[in-house]
């Protein structure tokens, strides 16, 4: 097994290889998310359609499970839990992620629309690519901090959770909950997600049902 064959499955059911590091502990850990093939694939599944809850994490279980398969890997997902995996550590251990101004995570192909599915591990060293260190928000005139109308996501203040629904509520019918939210798409990075606004749609939905 080597990196290149790890995103070419990945890429063949509709994700991406976000990052990956070698644990301590041995082997290695390669994340899985989505990028712009995603909604498709996703959409063409059953569990898009059947009506049963959490479509997304099922599909991502389904999916990532076979791929792990194939691939003589185990895996683990951000959905399962207490206790939860920790996804946000690995993430930022595979040097491909950056903290933003307002808290969240940046990601060097899809900016602030993260959407990890999964983490494949190898009890072999699988070699991963070289990467130069991702520090996408030095200089950067940070418009993540100044797009959310209601201040909730700054970099004054940590997430104030209950503003943004408060929001979402109102006006934010109409923007946020149709689009996504307006401070990770003012990330000039998020372009790379090519993320389909159904599809930001059902995340806010997700977030923030009615
Ligand atoms: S979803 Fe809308 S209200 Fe909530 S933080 Fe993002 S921009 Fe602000
Ligand atoms: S908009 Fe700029 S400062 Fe904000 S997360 Fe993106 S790169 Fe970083």
């Amino acid at each position: 097994m080597s990196h290149a064959a790890v995103e070419a499955a990945a890429a063949a059911a509709g994700l991406i290889v976000m990052g990956g590091f070698h644990p301590q502990t041995g082997g290695t850990l390669i994340l899985l998310g989505t990028g712009p093939a995603f909604w498709a694939a996703f959409r063409a599944s059953a569990e898009a359609t059947d009506g049963a809850p959490h479509p997304v994490d099922r599909w991502s279980k389904r999916v990532i499970g076979s791929i792990a398969a194939a691939c003589a890997a185990t895996c683990s997902f951000p959905s399962d839990g207490p206790p939860y995996a920790p996804f946000i550590a690995w993430a930022m251990a595979t040097g491909r992620f950056a903290q933003s101004p307002v808290g969240m995570m940046v990601h060097d192909r899809v900016g602030m629309m993260i959407s990890l599915r999964g983490a494949l591990h190898f009890t072999q060293h699988l070699a991963l690519p070289a990467r130069a260190r991702f520090d996408p928000c030095t200089g950067c005139p940070a418009p993540c901090a100044s797009a959310c109308p209601v201040g909730a996501l700054s970099a004054a203040a940590p997430y104030d959770v209950p503003a943004c629904h408060d929001f979402l509520d109102g006006d934010g019918a109409k923007s946020c909950m149709v689009g996504g939210c307006l401070a990770r798409r003012a990330c000039p990075l998020s372009r790379g997600a090519g993320r389909r606004s159904e599809q930001s749609a059902l995340h806010m939905r997700s977030f923030h049902p009615s």
